[in-house]
């Protein structure tokens, strides 16, 4: 199974703080499974370095930018100087840039928008993301950010420290929002709130070190290695593993900055305390919430397929004992059914490894995939079942999952879900939330055809 490394995305390792230990101070990260750091340098910042050491260790990206506590410094001279260390050293982003008005700013507020918008124009002209750093002056930043010329910036709004709608904002434009050591402090239950109410598919970890240090280290130097702590209060507060955490803000950093880190296909993959196998990538549907249709990612997952895996090559991904998980699910980005025959002979195998519980995640095509019922061959295997309906009419089924197979899916997933009531001890339908989903009508048809309970599941906007 892959084993995800934590991704700093946030750091100032050339800080004069680092000048003795800098290599135990990066071993240190090693060990505590940090994959990759990205260092922010400003060239007009007296305290801090780019060394060699930094330069040429390839666990390291770098981002540059004018902070704007130096703002008042960007003349001509600073903005050439930034322009060539763009263009020789290649870094991952420009920043950090913004506005800083804490106790009225260490620039004039004026010299800090001047400082910003040219070098988000910067960030349009060579196409990389903006590392943002805003203090005390959100709605100008936004204001700023609003600007046509900018549309096209993505990048990340880094120590966030506003409200949920503020977060939501930046999301909704495309930003990921940066977190760092104050999540942990017991009295962040505002910042606390706001993450577990963002998707965990837009957040970024970070330590902004030597800064901030988190709780346990609260009032020492800060390091890399102390991202972990940030990484495990997120999984706390959103009900997740340490692992899930760390993989999808991998994943989410490597997205935006084009990190050159490598995320292999799983076939056996975890999430929570549930184990999920991804045996097929066939699906007679094609929904257009559809993580098949933009990146095939899930939580962090990758789940395109070289090819349909074999028997033994699933079963060689699987742990020996699976008694430590709540439910083994049959899942994956394609359609289990598509092979009923590997579905009855992984079935025994998982028992055998005790599993608790088997549930199968379906789109409920799997009687016209297999042209005939297989819902009594299916409840013979499986403790439970959940199945996807996410309409309430062939019309709306159609628009939105755009089934293959035949024009009249839509009565045939009614139909399957309406024996597999008769047939399963535990059966659940599904819908996702997407925009403009009638809640009320589908609860009311969940309720009325078919007498289970209805899941609405969160909607990821696939171009996220
Ligand atoms: S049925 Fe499931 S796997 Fe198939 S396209 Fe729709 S969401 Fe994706
Ligand atoms: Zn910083």
């Amino acid at each position: 199974m892959f084993e995800p490394g934590l991704i700093d995305t946030h750091t100032h390792l050339g800080d004069k703080k680092f000048r003795l230990d800098l290599t135990e101070v990066i071993n240190r990260a090693k060990i505590a499974n940090v994959e990759h750091i990205v260092n922010v340098y400003d060239p007009l910042d007296p305290t801090l370095e780019l060394t060699d050491a930094l330069e040429k260790n390839s666990a390291i990206s770098h981002s540059f930018g004018v902070h704007p506590h130096l703002a008042s410094h960007f003349d001509e001279t600073a903005k050439e100087k930034l322009l060539e260390l763009i263009k020789t050293k290649k870094p991952v982003a420009i920043g950090e840039i913004g506005l800083d008005l804490f106790k009225g700013g260490r620039s004039p507020i004026q010299a800090q928008r001047q400082a910003l918008i040219t070098q988000l124009q910067m960030a349009v002209e060579f196409g990389l993301p903006v590392v943002i750093h805003c203090r005390e002056a959100y709605s100008q930043l936004i204001d700023i950010l609003q600007n046509q010329t900018f549309s096209s910036l993505r990048g990340v709004i880094h120590f966030f420290s506003d409200s949920l709608e503020t977060a939501e904002h930046f999301i909704n434009t495309g930003y990921f929002i940066g977190i760092g050591g104050p999540i942990t402090y017991p009295n962040a239950e505002r910042l606390q709130a706001v993450v577990r109410h963002l998707p965990i598919e837009r957040l970024v970890v970070e330590t902004d070190c030597p800064y901030v240090a988190p709780q346990q280290y609260r009032g020492k130097r800060n390091e890399p290695a102390y991202v972990r702590f940030v990484v495990e209060k997120i999984a706390e507060l959103k009900g997740l593993t340490g692992k899930d955490v760390t993989r999808v803000t991998r994943y989410n950093a490597i997205r935006l900055f084009s990190l050159p880190l490598t995320t292999p296909p799983e076939l056996v993959y975890e999430l929570r305390d549930n184990l999920y196998l991804n045996i097929t990538n066939q699906c007679p549907n094609s929904c257009w919430f559809c993580q098949r249709q933009h990146n095939w990612v899930v939580k962090g997952h990758y789940l395109k397929l070289d090819k349909e895996p074999a028997f033994s090559e699933i079963v060689r991904e699987l742990p020996a004992d699976l008694s430590g998980y709540k439910e083994v699910v049959f899942c994956g980005l394609g359609e289990p059914t598509m092979r009923l025959d590997m579905i009855k002979r992984l079935v025994p195998v998982l028992r055998k490894r005790r599993a608790n519980y088997i549930r199968l995640d379906t789109n409920g095509t799997g009687n016209l995939i297999n042209g005939r019922s297989i819902v009594g061959e299916l409840a013979e295997l499986f403790d439970g079942i959940s199945i996807s309906i996410n309409a309430v009419s062939r019309e709306d089924y159609n628009r939105l999952c755009k089934p293959a197979i035949s024009d009249r899916t839509f009565e045939s997933v009614i139909e399957f879900t309406q024996q597999a009531v008769k047939n399963f001890k535990s059966v659940t339908v599904t819908a996702v939330d997407v925009p403009g989903l009638d809640k009320q009508k589908l609860k009311e048809f969940v309720r009325a055809t078919l007498h289970v309970p209805l899941r609405l599941r969160s909607f990821i906007p696939p171009t996220l």
